[in-house]
Order: structure tokens, then sequence, then C-alpha cells
């Protein structure tokens, strides 16, 4: 399989390592939003988040804590923003997951520009109830 991030987890492509753990990588987007733009990926491939196996999470996320506290004091910030394209529809465009951390600053005018939605009379506890019933399903397909 050709996957840029495995190629950089198996160390065949080059790429500015901030930090390596048991399962994770980080490392310099080479496209960065703003210096410091880190990604942060399993080194075993998993497309994105709902393939991720449970035992790189924890790891993944302690991670990345790291990861954004270094960029906090190296680079003095006030704040970071952590986010995730899952599917291309969201904007995936390498399918091996992966978690950015990118740096902010005051007036950098970076934002989501979205418009929000109104739930219909009934549609919130609808919606609700269906994803509450899809997580005890695959709660209980992982429980067999
Ligand atoms: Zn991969």
């Amino acid at each position: 399989m050709d996957c840029i991030f495995c190629s950089i987890a198996a160390g065949r492509v080059p790429a500015e390592i901030v930090y390596s753990g048991n399962r994770v990588l980080a490392f310099l987007d080479v496209n960065p939003i703003h210096p410091g733009h880190v990604l942060i990926i399993p080194k075993r491939h998993s497309r994105d988040l709902t393939e991720l196996p449970e035992e790189v999470l924890g790891e993944l996320m302690l991670a990345t804590q790291t990861v954004a506290a270094g960029l906090v004091h190296s680079l003095d910030l006030q704040g970071f923003n952590l986010f995730s394209n899952n599917g291309a529809i969201a904007g995936q465009s390498v399918f091996h997951f992966h978690l950015h951390v990118t740096p902010r600053y005051p007036q950098d005018n970076i934002r989501f520009v979205h418009g929000t939605k109104e739930y219909g009379p009934g549609e919130m506890a609808a919606v609700g109830e269906r994803i509450r019933q899809a997580i005890r399903d695959n709660v209980s397909s992982k429980e067999q």
C-alpha cells in the first residue's frame, strides 16, 4: 500500500519528527497553517478515527497533550486548535488517521466558516436516540 504517512512512520520518507512513542508519531506538517503545525498519527495504518484500535487511542491522546504543551511553551502560544478530518467529504486528503495541532495567533484570521441549523419539533430527541442506539449496538457487538 502506498501511504505517505506509513512511509514516514517506517522511516522511508523523511519528516521533521517532534515526538515518537511506541505506537504514535508526531511530525511537522509540510504545508502548515502556521509554523509549528503538527500532525499526530498512529504508526500502524488506520484510515480514520473509527478504525483506530483501542490500544492506540490512549497513547495518541497522551502524545497529543504532550506535543500541544510543547508547542505552547516553545512558541509562547496563547492557544491552539486540535482537529481531524475524517472522510473525503470532511476534507481528509491523506487516508491515514491524523490529528492536527495548529498554533493560533491574535488576528490570524483563521476560522471555521459555518452556519448553524435548528432542530425541528422532536428532531433533536430522534437524532439523539438514533446515535444512542448505534452506540449501544456497536458496544454490544464489541463485547461478543
Ligand atoms: Zn498509512
